[in-house]
């Protein structure tokens, strides 16, 4: 039974709400698009019916959705099978470490600590949760753009020439692994300060057992991985990344690249100098330059090319050392 619910896992996707594609999600998402297209608030071609605005055939059967849907099944296997085991334990020993090594190094404990929480407090551990996890999120996702390893595994999610919901999961394993582990190890220390500072008698708000600013960011985060242009004013774009931002961090276009690489904020794009936020309408092409998702195109491909790449990159830097002229 137990094995029978690992292999059904990626079909369970649409009812459980910590997943991207939950279909309360899904429905917000094209709910808002929906509105968009009745309201004339968007790019769209006049002649396109509802039905084809919102699920355009050269979209959903674009050979490149095909792959992604694909690649679905082995990142929902390899989350119910490594991920979700692996990473609640960590996390909490991760939390433990930080929270004890305070303590012995200051040689106090709960600083400030609060005995009986009011909703204020369960407001900032909320709040705080989250800009935590998008500063984790942020930090791991500059560093697999910069660091040229790093990258040919990050490359499968820029290969994408379409964007759809399932382009959320169209990530390499081994990119999944180094994310998952780096924002794990950012909001548990964070956590583990909290802890260390005020105790631990708070909680996060939850609805369906998310947190409650997480579960309204993915209400529309599936705006991000669309066709619907949707931007938010200037000033907004400071804070929170738009859908149209995210959209522009998978542009080819070279003033796109290495832009937007918040998740929901885009506080630390800006304060970072990474931050793109669009005048007005820009059409985009999505995927990698000079062709290069190509080598993405089948799933083999998907698991195999960074591999390849760093093979190659380190091949290159042996031959090119003088130790390897010898
Ligand atoms: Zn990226
Ligand atoms: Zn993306």
């Amino acid at each position: 039974m137990e094995i029978l619910a690992r292999i059904l896992y990626p079909f369970t996707q649409p009812f459980m709400p910590t997943s991207n594609i939950y279909w309360l999600y899904l429905f917000s998402t094209f709910g808002v698009a929906t509105l968009l297209y009745i309201f004339k608030l968007t790019n769209r071609d006049n002649h396109q019916n509802l039905l084809e605005y919102l699920f355009p055939k050269e979209i959903y059967l674009h050979p490149s959705f095909i792959s992604q849907c694909k690649n679905y099944f082995v990142t929902c296997w390899y989350f119910i099978l490594i991920s979700i085991p692996a990473l609640a334990p960590l996390q909490k020993y991760l939390m433990d470490i930080t929270y004890q090594t305070l303590i012995q190094t200051t040689g106090i404990n709960t600083v400030f600590e609060i005995k009986n929480p009011q909703l204020v407090h369960y407001v900032s551990f909320t709040i705080f949760t989250i800009l935590i996890f998008d500063f984790g999120h942020f930090v791991i996702h500059y560093m697999v753009h910069k660091l040229p390893f790093l990258w040919e595994f990050h490359k499968v999610h820029h290969s994408a020439e379409v964007l759809t919901p399932i382009t959320a999961y169209f990530l390499h394993p081994l990119d999944i692994f180094v994310q998952e582990i780096t924002i794990l190890t950012i909001s548990s220390s964070g956590s583990g300060i909290w802890v260390y500072l005020f105790g631990n008698q708070m909680q996060e708000l939850l609805i369906y057992g998310v947190n409650i600013g997480m579960f309204m960011f993915l209400l529309v985060d599936n705006l991000q991985h669309s066709h619907f242009w949707v931007a938010y004013p200037y000033w907004i774009s400071h804070i929170l990344i738009s859908p149209s931002q995210h959209q522009i961090h998978h542009s080819v276009d070279p003033k796109h690249w290495d832009k937007n690489f918040g998740a929901w904020l885009s506080l630390w794009d800006w304060m970072f100098g990474t931050l793109y936020v669009p005048q007005s309408y820009e059409k985009l092409e999505f995927g990698l330059p000079d062709g290069e998702s190509k080598l993405f195109n089948s799933l083999t491909n998907v698991l195999l090319q960074p591999f390849r790449a760093v093979w190659q990159r380190s091949r290159k830097t042996l031959d090119s050392s003088p130790s390897g002229k010898l």
